[in-house]
Parts: structure tokens; C-alpha cells; sequence
């Protein structure tokens, strides 16, 4: 093993980010120290370090011992890997990919795969169209399968039936699992049960001793019944998958998905006003609080960058924005992929709300306050400036790329 210390920063990040769920274990324990009386003491509770699902790993190889205070290469936690050499079922999952990366709905789908699967059966993960994903493996993919032809892309629902038909040929599934989704798992999956004449579990959210529950009657009810073949989920049907690593073979269909005669014309994406999204469906959200001092500036850059706005809530009683941009405990609970939080302090309240966002930026003159300690991003700074430094920047990326499409 090398003794090169290398800087992971990344670790370095989570352990000064205290509301990080692996900061505990990112900090350096102290396991022995001189005693009042010169004896050498040692906590032997202390060995050890907490793993991402909470429950205390030892590192027999020493790298953790004597309470390391340089964190190197070797101790970073690297989870066991899951196997299926020979898989005696699937438990076949169809994600919706949105923006072509597994979304947090998509990953507790694969959480309750696993669920299904035990530690015989395989998860296969069905992803039509290219994506973006590297994270498959971590996210509990045992098997992949790309349908990545044009016939698959856009929306084209016939098309991706007839894709998983294929695959319910060739696999046989014991189980498929749809989100059940507005954007598309929810469709695709009632199109799919329909052509295999299954009747399927719709937004179960628990399946537990061979019963899945659903919601039912306009969401006030529970409906149990047994394990269905075709399940359609809900967000958090079962914990995402975060102690064990997966292979995520590439696997291929064996037979040419036959052409569907579509009586659906896709006439392709149509562009939306961000401000008319509604912010829990909004994928980038640009917010802004107490330390906005120009709003004008404020909403030219969220045009500029396309963004949804949404506001702390200091910003609403202020006056400065609606009160249904609120972001947080007493407002809207977002799920973006990206949040700027701009003169954000990152109160609890609020960081409850961005909880299941993916990445965060933060713009704040205060480099110590908790939205910088959660952010994934960081600029710190006068407001103002940043925001005009944004806006040039957008427009010399636009500019460049018209005429390098010229
Ligand atoms: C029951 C309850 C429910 C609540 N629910 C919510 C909720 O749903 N959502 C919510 O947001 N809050 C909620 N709050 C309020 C919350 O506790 C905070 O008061 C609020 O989030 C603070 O808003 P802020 O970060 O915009 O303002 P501040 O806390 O004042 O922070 C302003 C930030 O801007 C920075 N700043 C100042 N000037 C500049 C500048 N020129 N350039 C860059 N940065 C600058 C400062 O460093 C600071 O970090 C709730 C409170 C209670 C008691």
C-alpha cells in the first residue's frame, strides 16, 4: 500500500458539512490518549467508523486505527459487492430516467427490487433511449439493458411496449416495477399491464408479507392485495439501496423488437414558461432570500438561465415573491436536480424543503453558514455581482454557441 497521502475532497467536504448523513464518520476519533495519572487509556467503543446505512464497520486491515487524523485513499468506504452469477428469477425495473439519470423515485424502485429479489434473484434495469447515468452500479443494478434505438426515443409509448414485451419473452420476470409517475412510468406502465392482460398494483407504497399496499380512493384509503406481478410505485415504495455495490452487467435482447404502426405523432418537446411550472415538479429552481438585494437583477438571471424561482420565506413576507414560491417546511418540498439558493441562510426550515434536491448551489457572503455547509457548490460573495457575472456568462456560452452553429 502507498503511503502517497491523497486528498479525497469529497470526504473532505462531507466531514465539514455537518448535516452531510456520513459526517460522523468522516471525523477523526481519538482512541487512546495519556491518562492524569500517565497510564495510556484507550476507548475501544471508538474503533470503528459508522457505515452510510448507520450501522458501525471495523476496519481490520489498522488503516482506521489510533484514531487517523489524515484520511487517505485506503480508508475510504468502499461497499461489498453483490453478485448473481447465475440469477434464478428477475425482478425487471423500467426507471424513468428524467434528463437521463436515476431519479430518487427511480432509486427506491431499485431499493424495493432488492426487496423482492433477495439474494437469489436479479435486478434488471430496462433504460430506453441514451443516458447519463455512471451510478447504476451503486444504485443496486445487477443486470442492464439499453434500448437505445431512435424508434424508442422521445415519446413513444407503443414503441416501448412492444420493447418490454421483448423482454418479458426473453426474461420472464417474476415481478416488473414501473414509477407510477407523471412522466411516464405511470402511463407506460397501465399500456404495458394492458397488453400482458395483467391487472396491475397501482401506487403501492409498501410491499410487506406478500400483500402490496396502494393507495386508493383519492388518496385517503389503502388498498392491500397480493404481490402483483405488474407493480406501479410510488415515491419512497422502499429504501434506495446504499449498503452494497452491484454489477450492472450490459445484457442485449436476443430477438429485433418488431415496429409498432404508431398512432401517436410525437411533435417533439414544447417550451414552458419555468415560472408555470409548479415548484415540487420543477427540475432547476433559482431562489432567492434575505440576501437578495436587487430582485430585478434576481429575476433576469432566472430568465437567463431558464429556472423556476422560488424564495425563502423571509423573501415572501417581505413581499418580494409569492407566497407558493416558498421553498421549505412551511411552503413546498422540491425534488430538483439543481437549487440555487441565492443570500440563503440555510435555516432548518428551509433545508427540509431542498432535502431531496441533488445538487445545490449556494451564493452567500457568509462562507460558515449552513447553506454552504449543504451545498454541493459554493460561490461566495456579494449577491449582486455574481448574479451579473452569471448572466454575462450565459449569454457568452449562448453566443458562442449560435455561432459555432452558424
Ligand atoms: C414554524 C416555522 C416555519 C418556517 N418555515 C420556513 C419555510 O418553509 N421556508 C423558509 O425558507 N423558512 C421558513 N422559516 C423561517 C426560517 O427559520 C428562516 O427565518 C428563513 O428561512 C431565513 O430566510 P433567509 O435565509 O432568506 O434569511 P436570513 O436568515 O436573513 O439569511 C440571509 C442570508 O443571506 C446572506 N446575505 C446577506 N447579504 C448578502 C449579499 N449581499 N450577498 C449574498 N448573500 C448575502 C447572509 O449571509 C445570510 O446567510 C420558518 C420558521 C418557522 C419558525
Amino acid at each position: 500500500m502507498s503511503d502517497i497521502i491523497r486528498r479525497d475532497p469529497r470526504a473532505e467536504w462531507i466531514a465539514r458539512n455537518r448535516l452531510h448523513p456520513l459526517h460522523a464518520a468522516m471525523q477523526p476519533a481519538q482512541h487512546s490518549w495519556m491518562g492524569p495519572n500517565g497510564v495510556i487509556r484507550k476507548n475501544l467503543h471508538g474503533v470503528g467508523f459508522i457505515g452510510p446505512n448507520g450501522i458501525k464497520r471495523i476496519d481490520r486491515s489498522g488503516a482506521q486505527q489510533g484514531g487517523a487524523t489524515k484520511r487517505t485513499a485506503a480508508v475510504e468506504v468502499q461497499l461489498p459487492l453483490h453478485q448473481v452469477p447465475a440469477p434464478a428469477f428477475y425482478i425487471c425495473v423500467v426507471p424513468d430516467m428524467v434528463g437521463g439519470r436515476l431519479g430518487s423515485h427511480d432509486r427506491d424502485l431499485l431499493g424495493l427490487a432488492h426487496q423482492l429479489a433477495g439474494s437469489d434473484g436479479a435486478v434488471l434495469a430496462v433504460v430506453f433511449g441514451e443516458h447519463k447515468e455512471s451510478a447504476f452500479a451503486t444504485a443496486g443494478v445487477d443486470r442492464l439493458l439499453v434500448l437505445d434505438g431512435e424508434e424508442f426515443s422521445g415519446y413513444a409509448p407503443e414503441q416501448r411496449v412492444q420493447g418490454l414485451r421483448a423482454v418479458d419473452n426473453q426474461f420472464n420476470p417474476r415481478h416488473w416495477l414501473l414509477p407510477d409517475s407523471r412522466s411516464g412510468g405511470g402511463e407506460l406502465g397501465r399500456r404495458f399491464a394492458a397488453a400482458l392482460g395483467e391487472r396491475p398494483a397501482t401506487r403501492v407504497w409498501q410491499v410487506k408479507d406478500q400483500e402490496c399496499i396502494g393507495r386508493a380512493g383519492a388518496g385517503l384509503q389503502d388498498l392491500a392485495r397480493p404481490v402483483a406481478r405488474l407493480i406501479l410505485a410510488a415515491v419512497e415504495c422502499a429504501e434506495p439501496v446504499s449498503e452494497t455495490r452491484h454489477e450492472a452487467l450490459p445484457v442485449e435482447l436476443s430477438t429485433t423488437v418488431a415496429r409498432s404502426l404508431s398512432r401517436i405523432e410525437d411533435l417533439g418537446a414544447v417550451a414552458v414558461d419555468p415560472a408555470a411550472i409548479p415548484m415540487a415538479e420543477a427540475e432547476f429552481i433559482f431562489s432567492g432570500g434575505n440576501g437578495v438585494k436587487d430582485w430585478a437583477l434576481f429575476h433576469q438571471t432566472a430568465v437567463a438561465l431558464g429556472a423556476t424561482e422560488g424564495a425563502s420565506r423571509v423573501a415572501v413576507d417581505d413581499g418580494y415573491m409569492a407566497r407558493d414560491r416558498q421553498v421549505g417546511a412551511s411552503g413546498t418540498w422540491v425534488t430538483a436536480r439543481v437549487y440555487v439558493a441565492v443570500g440563503i441562510s440555510g435555516a432548518i426550515q428551509h433545508l427540509q424543503g431542498i432535502g431531496a434536491c441533488d445538487k445545490v448551489v449556494a451564493i452567500n457572503l457568509d462562507p460558515g453558514c449552513d447553506m454552504i455547509k449543504r451545498a454541493d457548490l459554493s460561490v461566495i460573495g456579494e449577491s449582486a455581482e455574481i448574479l451579473q457575472a452569471l448572466i454575462a456568462a450565459v449569454e457568452a456560452y449562448r453566443n458562442d454557441a449560435k455561432r459555432d452553429a452558424a
